[in-house]
């Protein structure tokens, strides 16, 4: 189970990992081994680095052999790709999802949907009112 403390020491370990993460996308070695496919331990032709909502910096790097990659994608369940940060998330630590589908039908994750739906709010709730407002006073005047 997830607590917020562990949460905080990703967070941590994180911000240190940074530069082993970039580094091991391009080269395909981590820690000085080569990165193997996640799901067949095959050594991996493809990486790519996974962050999680809670933190700006990467968690960790997702890899796939090339058949892996072409049978079931990169990311497969455990991530999703963020249409609006363009980044690659996990999906979920616990029983909530980190994503949300916009009417539009594009992925977000929390971060943004959230950043859009505050825009929406200050757009319809403030902005809207207050032009019509503006617009009223000047005629009334
Ligand atoms: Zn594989
Ligand atoms: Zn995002």
């Amino acid at each position: 189970m997830w607590s917020l403390p562990s949460i905080i020491k990703i967070n941590e370990d994180a911000a240190k990992n940074e530069n082993k993460y970039v580094r091991a996308v391009k080269t395909l070695v981590l820690n000085r081994k080569r990165v193997r496919c996640d799901r067949c331990e095959a050594p991996a032709s493809h990486a790519e680095i996974w962050y999680d909502i809670f933190g700006p910096d990467p968690k960790g790097i997702m890899a796939a052999c090339e058949a892996c990659c072409e049978n079931y994608g990169l990311e497969g369940d455990a991530c999703f790709h963020c249409a609006d940060c363009e980044r690659t998330f996990v999906t979920n630590y616990s029983w909530e999802l980190y994503l949300k589908h916009t009417d539009d039908g594009e992925t977000l994750c929390l971060n943004c949907y959230r950043a859009m739906v505050a825009t929406l709010v200050l757009t319809v709730i403030i902005l809207v009112p207050l032009a019509a407002w503006m617009q009223i006073r000047e005629h009334a005047d």
